[in-house]
């Protein structure tokens, strides 16, 4: 395979930046190149050395900086590897860079020292995607999460699956002497119950990925709600500093700004609006249809109330609005007497909370509340999770040939009926950690890598 090259940091000016190669030839290519000050031969050095010295093309002294040399196979992509660490100037990293191109590397390809680390079985796919996801994490729940799976959490509980359909198999195979090819109702009822056993298991981890997604990547979230009801106010004690413009006349809110927030391990992308009441008012209406839409493409809808006020046709409206939406109420103006029927509203949206968005407590009322709704609560990020909708295809096309495999068993269908889907199953598992995917499937999953990993 040829030696590849790239600059591993960022594309922008920094303290250090860091030219890496891999490949037979890299440390050949390092040592027409890298000079060490104390006159060592870069060709000798051992694997996990550094030397200083200086960058030079021909005659002229480009940089000086550290190199580090690893051999193969105890390296990131289990090739000989080399990073030349010299200064972060982006015009230094470029020449540096084609410098060691001219002397016989290959610029590398998004991801492609990950996936030579795959190919030469360093990690499975289902790691190389959690290193994408450590690079990706922006909070300590998705750091966690992803560096489970880099560590190979996720990759150990597939194999335990999988190895129980694999026996599973087996068994069934052995059973295919049997006269009429009919399962014997012992095997029968143990094989239903390792099945069952593998759904169950499927289902969690498909629902943890789902319901981890709302730290992972963010939640889409509406805040809707009758003008002067404390709206903007709610979305100002979220970010923590004044965005939205906060008025005491109704209906100024008219655009939908947008902007992310933490809520404890959560991630909200809000969007504030300009309320789905009907409006006369052109300009009015053309937020509140902004609104509508919104409120149909939100993941969370935060639906408040004036909790000062006494619950109107537009509340019941809003109600009717937001029903089977994953909605949380807020009865705001907990300071003020309460007027609003919060038995009503608690009784159309269970998650309903009571507070003022003036007191900044109520964040941890409504973290609590919006973990409990969308079902990350009880989440663990150190156990296994699923890194990608490209896992989460696998994992859910396992589940449904395993739901097959059991409705044919209960079906009295043939072993070979049985023993087909129990084999897509496994494809599946398979593909799913890289150990059967095919060069489309591996090459797309780098592609989204960054240029350097
Ligand atoms: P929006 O139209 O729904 O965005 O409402 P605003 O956030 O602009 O708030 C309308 C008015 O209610 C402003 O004068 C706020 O200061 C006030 N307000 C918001 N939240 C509270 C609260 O918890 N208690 C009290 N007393 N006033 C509030």
């Amino acid at each position: 395979m040829s030696t590849i090259a790239a600059i591993a940091t960022p594309n922008a000016a920094g303290g250090i930046g860091i030219v890496r190669l891999s490949g037979e030839n890299a440390i050949e290519i390092a040592a027409k190149c890298f000079f060490p000050f104390s006159g060592k031969d870069v060709a000798a050095m051992k694997g996990y050395t550094a030397a200083y010295g200086a960058v030079r093309d021909g005659d002229t002294e480009l940089d000086d900086g550290v190199l580090l040399v690893y051999r193969a196979p105890k390296s990131y992509t289990g090739e000989n590897v080399v990073e030349i660490c010299c200064h972060g100037g982006l015009y230094v990293l470029q020449q540096t860079l084609r410098l060691v191109l001219r002397l016989g590397a290959a610029p590398a390809g998004p991801g492609e020292f990950t996936k030579r680390a795959y190919l030469n079985g360093k990690m499975d796919l289902s790691q190389a995607e959690g290193v994408m996801n450590v690079i990706s994490a922006q909070g300590e729940a998705a750091l966690r999460a992803a560096r489970g799976t880099l560590q190979g959490a996720l990759s150990r509980r597939i194999g335990e699956i999988t190895s129980t359909l694999v026996a599973a198999a087996a068994a069934l195979a052995a059973w295919a002497d049997y006269p009429d090819e009919d399962i014997p109702a012992v095997e029968n009822a143990a094989l239903a119950d390792a099945l069952s056993g593998v759904k169950d298991r499927l289902t969690r981890l498909i629902r943890d990925y789902d319901n981890g997604k709302a730290v992972t990547e963010g939640v889409k979230t509406a805040i809707c709600g009758k003008p002067n009801v404390g709206k903007s106010t709610l979305m100002n004690l979220l970010s923590g500093y004044r965005k939205s413009i906060v008025t005491p006349i109704s209906g100024t809110t008219r655009d939908v700004v947008e902007e992310t927030v933490r809520l404890g391990d959560l991630t909200l992308r809000l969007m504030d609006t300009a309320g789905i009441r009907d409006t006369d008012d052109p300009v009015e209406r053309m937020g509140v249809q902004l609104a509508r839409e919104k409120l149909d493409e939100a993941d969370l809808v935060l639906c408040v109330f004036d909790g000062s006020l006494p619950f109107d046709d537009e509340d019941a409206a809003l109600l009717q609005a937001v029903r089977g939406k994953t909605c949380l109420a807020v009865v705001n103006k907990a300071d003020l007497e309460t007027k609003t029927d919060v038995d009503r509203i608690r009784a159309a949206v269970p998650e309903t909370v009571v507070l003022s968005a003036t007191d900044p407590d109520a964040l941890e009322t409504l973290q609590k509340s919006a973990e409990r709704l969308l079902g990350v609560a009880g989440l663990d990020f150190t156990q296994e999770l699923l890194a990608s909708e490209r896992q989460r295809a696998c994992c859910a096309a396992a589940l449904e040939n395993v739901a097959d495999a059991l409705s044919a068993l209960s079906a009295g269908l043939t072993v070979d009926a049985v023993g087909v889907d129990i084999d897509c199953a496994v494809d599946a598992l398979l593909t799913l950690t890289g150990k059967k995917a095919s060069d489309e499937i591996v090459s797309e999953v780098f592609r989204r890598f960054c240029v350097g990993k």
